[in-house]
């Protein structure tokens, strides 16, 4: 009889960003395949499992955190940052001042929170509701390529929860970058 050693990954990977911005729809998206229009703020924190047959060998299990409106207060712990591998961090590219808090969110997370090896995790930026157009990414050709570069970002997606549009493809950016650097 055959047997073929599986490879097992599990990796935390948290969804932070401004109130309102699709985290919530994104994970839904991700993990369930579907959207809601209909608003409602997350309570407590949420935990979806997303399974990823990586390769013949290899089985990623992704464990994703949604904050708990502490998205309001600019409070996350190190508590909730513990032990996580990557990071999507979200903006609405219908509201610059999603993504003028970007940047917070990049630094709080890496003053709070560095992988055992000592690198800084991997975070992934989401333009998130593109299908709504933007003005946004319109008026800056390049410059979100540079502002990844700038902040230590691995990449930028342009996404749309509602569309579903390049969600998966960040994942796997965001999965092969941790993948590649444990
Ligand atoms: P959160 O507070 O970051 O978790 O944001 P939610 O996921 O609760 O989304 C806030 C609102 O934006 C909801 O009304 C969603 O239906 C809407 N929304 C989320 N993602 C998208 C998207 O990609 N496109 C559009 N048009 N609306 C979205
Ligand atoms: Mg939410």
């Amino acid at each position: 009889k055959m047997q073929k050693s599986q490879t097992e990954h599990l990796y935390k990977i948290l969804v932070i960003g401004d109130l309102g911005v699709g985290k919530t729809s994104i994970i839904k998206r991700y993990v369930h395949q579907n959207f809601s229009q209909h608003y409602r703020a997350t309570i407590g924190v949420d935990f979806a499992l997303k399974v990823l047959n990586w390769d013949s060998e290899t089985v990623v299990r992704l464990q994703l955190w949604d904050i708990a409106g502490q998205e309001r207060f600019g409070n996350m712990t190190r508590v909730y940052y513990r032990e996580a591998f990557g990071a999507f961090i979200v903006f609405d590219v219908t509201r610059a001042t999603t993504f003028e808090a970007v940047s917070k969110w990049k630094d709080d997370l890496d003053s709070k929170l560095t992988l055992p090896n000592g690198k800084p995790v991997s975070v992934v930026l989401l333009a998130n509701k593109c299908d709504q157009g933007s003005e946004f990414l319109a008026a800056n050709p390049g410059k979100m390529e540079q502002f990844c570069k700038d902040h230590g970002f691995v990449s930028c997606f342009e996404t749309s929860a509602k569309e579903n549009v390049n969600i998966d493809e960040a994942a796997r950016c965001l999965v092969k970058h941790i993948m590649d650097s444990e």
